[in-house]
């Protein structure tokens, strides 16, 4: 299994079903289903997922080579059996016997799906203190009472990962099983399907069903942050750079005025500013994913690399939509749904606002942590203190 190979099945078999996948329902879970069955007779199946569960086992630091190539379609990982990665780390590293024996073999062999439920209506999904979902003792369990939207993939997982308030203050993550969550509605966004609102009302969660102690649900919800964002950072430079090559081909073949597309000097600025942006985004997010295998500290590389991609993927698919005309925003081609995920990226995984205040104020800590240490003044005190 190569890089090559992946990408030549995401091209010949994903590519041409993502306008029928975007759209959602039985049909789309059928071709899912089909799908699905290709990569496994291609031996592409679960590539990063653990080989003692049904797994690839390639190791993080070889899956992120393919991860870009992989993700080049939104709906590349789902289709290859890689997008339960994050649920199958958080459920083998904080689930009981009971959950890891219930959910992780048929998450791996693609039998069933998990959602993640942390936004709520009404509350700033960018500070996760202010939710208002509880779960409350009952009996030897849990009844978990609350309304959750954007919960990605809701409609048809065995379990939602439900962060609640279990005590005061107190937040804990709660796998609550599908036949307990109550389907509000679909929402589509920017016209495509998978996000859903869901209801608990008074969801009956046994025990078992508890991720970790009760207050551990930041703590675990962070663990999964720096592989979750890496992972999707590097699936937007995949997509930024199938729309630069869309807008490449076109600038080429295009005749206008006797000459290309591509001789105007106004397009080439085009090709040149979204080159650039992937080439900066990959090279930061290849700097987070060396340090997020290696399992090192990697907040401020990771913000780095979360905001560089988002931009990336949003200017290039918006350069590209221009170069193409009108013809760009018609869904013949996939650049409205590229697009839509590169609007879709600066808000997901943490609005970008929130990862720029984040990283500025961790740098200026630690910068001033070094001066401490080092004890010597830089030049403009050094400067100053002369002066006066
Ligand atoms: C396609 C899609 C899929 C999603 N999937 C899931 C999912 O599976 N599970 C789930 O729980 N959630 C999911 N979400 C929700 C997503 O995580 C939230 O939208 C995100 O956390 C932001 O929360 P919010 O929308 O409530 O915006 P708010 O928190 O209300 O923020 C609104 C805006 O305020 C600004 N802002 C926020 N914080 C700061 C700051 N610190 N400094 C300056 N400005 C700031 C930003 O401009 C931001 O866009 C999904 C969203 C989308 C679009």
């Amino acid at each position: 299994m190569s890089r090559e190979e992946v990408a030549a099945f995401v091209r010949r078999h994903v590519y041409p079903a993502e306008a029928v996948l975007d759209a959602g329902g039985a049909r789309a879970d059928e071709i899912r289903r089909e799908l699905r069955e290709l990569a496994r007779e291609a031996g592409l199946w679960a590539l990063p997922l653990p080989a003692e569960l049904g797994g690839g086992g390639l190791d993080l630091r070889t899956y992120f080579e393919l991860a870009e190539t992989e993700g080049s379609s939104d709906h590349g990982p789902a289709v290859l059996g890689s997008a339960s990665l994050l649920d199958v780390g958080m459920i083998a590293a904080h689930g009981t016997v009971t959950v890891r024996e219930r959910y992780l073999r048929p998450l791996v062999a693609g039998e069933i799906g998990g959602a993640y439920a942390m936004t709520e209506p009404g509350v700033a999904g960018s500070d996760p203190t202010g939710i208002t979902t509880v779960a409350e003792r009952s009996g030897d369990g849990w009844r978990v009472t609350g309304r959750k939207w954007f919960t990605s993939g809701a409609a048809t997982a065995a379990y939602v990962t439900v962060l609640a308030k279990t005590g005061r203050g107190e937040l804990s993550l709660l796998l609550v099983p599908g036949n307990q969550v109550h389907l509000v509605r679909e929402l589509p966004v920017l016209g495509a399907a998978g996000q859903c609102e869901i209801e608990l009302d008074g969801a009956v969660v046994p025990d078992s069903h508890l991720l970790g102690s009760p207050g551990d649900g930041l703590a675990i919800a962070g663990g999964r942050l720096a592989l979750g964002r890496t992972l999707r950072a590097l699936r937007w430079v995949g997509q930024a750079q199938r729309a630069f090559e869309l807008m490449c081909h076109r600038a080429n073949d295009r005749r206008i005025r006797g000459g290309t597309l591509g001789g105007q000097q106004l397009v080439q600025q085009h090709v040149f500013e979204s080159l650039l942006a992937i080439r900066s985004a990959r090279a930061l997010v290849g700097e987070a994913a060396g340090l997020v295998a290696a399992g090192r500290p990697a907040k401020t590389e990771v913000g780095l690399a979360k905001v560089a991609a988002a931009r990336a993927l949003h200017q290039v698919t918006d350069a590209a939509i221009q170069v193409y005309g009108a013809e760009g925003l018609l869904p013949d081609g996939p650049l409205p749904m590229l697009a839509r995920l590169g609007r879709t990226a600066r808000i997901l995984d943490g609005p970008d606002e929130l990862h720029v205040s984040a990283t500025a104020r961790r740098v200026l800590k630690q910068v001033e942590a070094e001066r401490v240490e080092e004890g010597a003044p830089d030049q403009l005190v050094a400067g100053r203190d002369l002066a006066g």
